[in-house]
């Protein structure tokens, strides 16, 4: 529910409201508007709730009840339902504004694999201009014989790429806290706690997007520094899920998400395309959600060649940033080399994004 307070509204009034809400047993969080304090926010179970209580308050404008399921990701919900077309909400990154006017990229490969390879792609990365540089350390595999990532070696070398060449890191927590090592000896450190403390985006991949204890415990761990989360949507789930997993880390604390969309599982056979990629669902996030929404066109494709068109499709459909993989040498990647364009590719499509950025803002 959000309950709008007039223009004038005495801080006395504003108490008032708050007190109310307190008393009711919900909590509150206060959406600036432009002039102060003017659109309060009330989270809880409000269904047995009468409007009135709150709306013959004085001081109070209007009460909008929230219909949907999901609430603090809502478009109405950040927008004060009167300008709900026009907020998302913007995510900054140190200097780097995610969801406002600007096209955001972020590039690297799929998983660390050496020193050579993380700095190789950190340096032509950042000469291109691209603020945010990808790169697993602990990889999810499908199977446990494939290449698990090289854990906190792997952090050890994207913090430096980051010092050299001043990029931020995105990097995916599994939930894991426990990793195995290629010769089955175990990590020393809590992984999450890791990670969290190494990335500047943390990643959530696709298989977690269900695991929604992960997802508090992400909201938990973050309620103070508010890290941004890329939540990444799971390749059979529904918009509305989706929508709800994003829920459920704003609601424990980080209202910092953003909504990447990585394709999902059809009819569609390998040989042309790993999976879908799901462009339709930018306008349906967009007109659901205040979260800004990046697009995956590598994992959504599978295969290099189809990276290009597919990313321009889903900036024109207005997505607010891309998650490419780039490797310096795809042929001997470890991981999702197929995918995997090469630097020239990059530059070539982050200046075609960009311009096609322009145009639809
Ligand atoms: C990845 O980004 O490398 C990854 C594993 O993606 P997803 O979770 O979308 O499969
Ligand atoms: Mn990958």
């Amino acid at each position: 529910m959000i309950i709008h307070l007039t223009e004038g509204s005495t801080e006395e009034q504003q108490k008032a409201v708050l007190k109310r809400i307190g008393d009711d047993g919900f909590s509150h969080e206060i959406i600036h508007g432009t002039t102060g304090i003017d659109v309060i926010g009330v989270l809880g179970d409000l269904s047995g709730v009468e409007i009135s209580r709150y709306s013959e308050l004085d001081g109070v404008a209007k009460v909008v009840r929230i219909s949907k399921p999901y609430k603090l990701v809502s478009r109405e919900y950040a927008a004060g339902a009167e300008q709900q077309f026009k907020a998302t909400k913007t995510i900054e990154v140190g200097d780097v504004t995610i969801g406002g006017d600007e096209l955001t990229i972020m590039a690297g490969p799929c998983a660390v694999e050496s020193e050579e390879q993380v700095m190789a792609v950190a340096e032509y990365v950042s000469e291109m201009g691209i603020p945010i540089m990808r790169g697993g350390a602990y990889k999810p595999r499908t199977s446990p014989y494939s290449f698990q990532g090289m854990g906190l070696e792997a952090l050890q070398l994207l913090a430096k790429a980051r010092d050299k060449y001043g990029l931020k890191l995105i990097i995916e927590a599994s939930g894991l806290h426990r990793h195995m090592r290629a010769d089955d000896s175990l990590e020393k450190n809590n992984v999450l706690e890791n990670v969290i403390s190494y990335a500047d985006i943390i990643q959530v991949g696709a298989r977690n997007m269900k695991s929604y204890g992960f997802l508090q415990e992400l909201g938990l761990l973050t309620k103070n520094t508010k890290t941004p989360i890329l939540l990444k949507r799971g390749d059979s789930s529904p918009l509305q899920d989706f929508l709800l997993a994003a829920e459920y880390i704003v609601r424990s604390g980080n209202p910092n998400v953003m909504l990447c969309l990585r394709g999902i599982q059809t009819f569609e056979e390998d040989k042309f395309q790993r999976s879908t990629p799901d462009i339709g669902a930018i306008a349906v996030l967009k007109r659901e959600s205040n979260l800004p929404v990046i697009f995956d066109p590598s994992h959504s494709t599978g295969y290099r060649e189809n990276v290009r068109s597919v990313s321009l499709a889903a900036v024109a459909a207005g997505a607010d940033g891309l998650l490419i993989e780039t490797h310096n040498n795809p042929a001997n990647a470890l991981c999702d080399g197929e995918q995997s364009i090469m630097k020239d590719e990059l530059a070539s499509i982050k200046s075609a994004a960009d311009k096609i950025r322009k145009l639809v803002r």
